[in-house]
């Protein structure tokens, strides 16, 4: 068992002192207000002296190697292998968080790993990894060394994933993505009621984030929404989230729906039917959306990918495991009508495995 480590005192970026003294992030919407010593609501980044320092640069809470359906992303090279890590801390309050025990970490007992940019980079090229992942705790809130982490591996021919709820300030976004090549975004409700009740945020930044992405970078996306029922499960909502995603992001952009399980601080909530994932799936296709997803969930027709043009299967799915594969590079074999997204020849063979790697092997 590795020792606990020190955190970090690396330099933080993305605020400006106030004319009262306070010292202002402006990395995500929140923008806190720092007297000297006091950490932002994310825990990880605080004001020392007139510095902001990032205190988990370099600091993990572990590695795994994961299939990059687990993210979820389904096109982006399925099938391969993502090698993926988190920190601690998140700059929402979600009282769902399925990760609460990183996300809500207070001590740095989580944080075992040391983990360089270019240690990680090299793991995942000597792992077989198609791309690093920042997931488990939303990536924002270590942005200077998610950049530089992704840097590494762009070094090493490794792709980059952000998996991130979007909670993110215009000043900081166009930087931290630019260096991504993709990110699977929550969209957790369609409501600010939903996000000022259950996530201790606003919903309008994340549709912000979504637009921004879709329209100005190159960077592949996907979407996902928790279904949790009595809260965000509604026909009514249901119709105008999809209505909302078919005029911004189109038909292309996928979308997943997934099953809540009883978490954290919201245990008086049942788990979501797998009826509840398929009506929202039917409202969404009923929009024009291409490809919509039943996630967490045994469902071959919600999981799997459907050709828009000839409506026929192109890519098999169970959970995390594929089948069939209909596809000819990013067409259809069918019909050669070609499917948004980035495919290799052949899909990845890593399956539904979870393999735990230790970083200190490859220092
Ligand atoms: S990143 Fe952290 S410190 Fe900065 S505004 Fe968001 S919650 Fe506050």
């Amino acid at each position: 068992m590795s020792l606990s480590l020190e955190p970090s005192n690396h330099p933080g970026r993305w605020w400006h002192l106030l004319p009262d003294g306070r010292m202002e992030c402006v990395l995500c919407p929140r923008a806190c207000k720092l007297q000297d010593g006091q950490r932002g609501f994310c825990f990880v980044r605080q004001r020392v002296g007139d510095q902001m320092v990032l205190t988990t640069y370099g600091r993990s809470s572990g590695f795994c190697i994961d299939p990059i359906e687990k993210k979820p992303l389904n096109h982006f090279y399925p099938g391969s292998s993502v090698l993926s890590f988190g920190t601690a801390g998140c700059n929402l309050g979600c009282r769902f968080c399925q990760n609460w025990d990183i996300s809500k970490a207070r001590e740095w007992d989580r944080l075992a790993d040391a983990a360089s940019p270019e240690t990680i980079a090299r793991a995942a090229r000597e792992l077989g990894c198609k791309s690093v992942a920042f997931t488990y705790n939303d990536p924002v809130i270590f942005a200077e060394y998610a950049i530089d982490v992704a840097k590494a591996c762009h070094d090493q021919g490794i792709k980059t994933v952000a998996v991130t709820a979007g909670y993110i300030s215009r000043e900081a976004r166009g930087e931290f993505y630019e260096h991504l090549d993709a990110a699977n975004v929550d969209l957790k409700g369609f409501t600010e009621d939903f996000y000022h009740r259950l996530c201790l945020g606003e919903l309008q930044p994340v549709l912000d984030t979504l637009i921004f992405l879709k329209r100005e970078t190159a960077v592949w996306l996907e979407v996902t929404t928790l279904l949790i029922p009595g809260e965000n499960d509604s026909d009514e909502e249901l119709h105008r989230a999809a209505d909302w995603f078919a005029a911004n992001l189109g038909p292309e952009v996928p979308w997943h729906f997934t099953a809540f399980h009883p978490d954290y601080k919201l245990l008086d909530k049942p788990s979501t039917p797998a009826a509840t994932l398929t009506r929202a799936r039917e409202i969404a296709v009923s929009k024009g959306l291409h490809y919509v997803y039943t996630g967490n969930v045994h469902d071959l027709s919600g999981s799997s990918t459907y050709c828009p043009g000839c409506h026929r299967r192109l890519i098999e799915r169970d959970w995390y495991v594929l089948g069939a594969w209909n596809l000819a590079g990013n067409r259809c074999h069918f019909c050669g009508q070609e499917i948004a997204g980035h495919f290799d020849s052949q899909p990845g063979e890593w399956g539904a495995r979870r393999q735990p790697v230790r970083l200190a092997d490859f220092q």
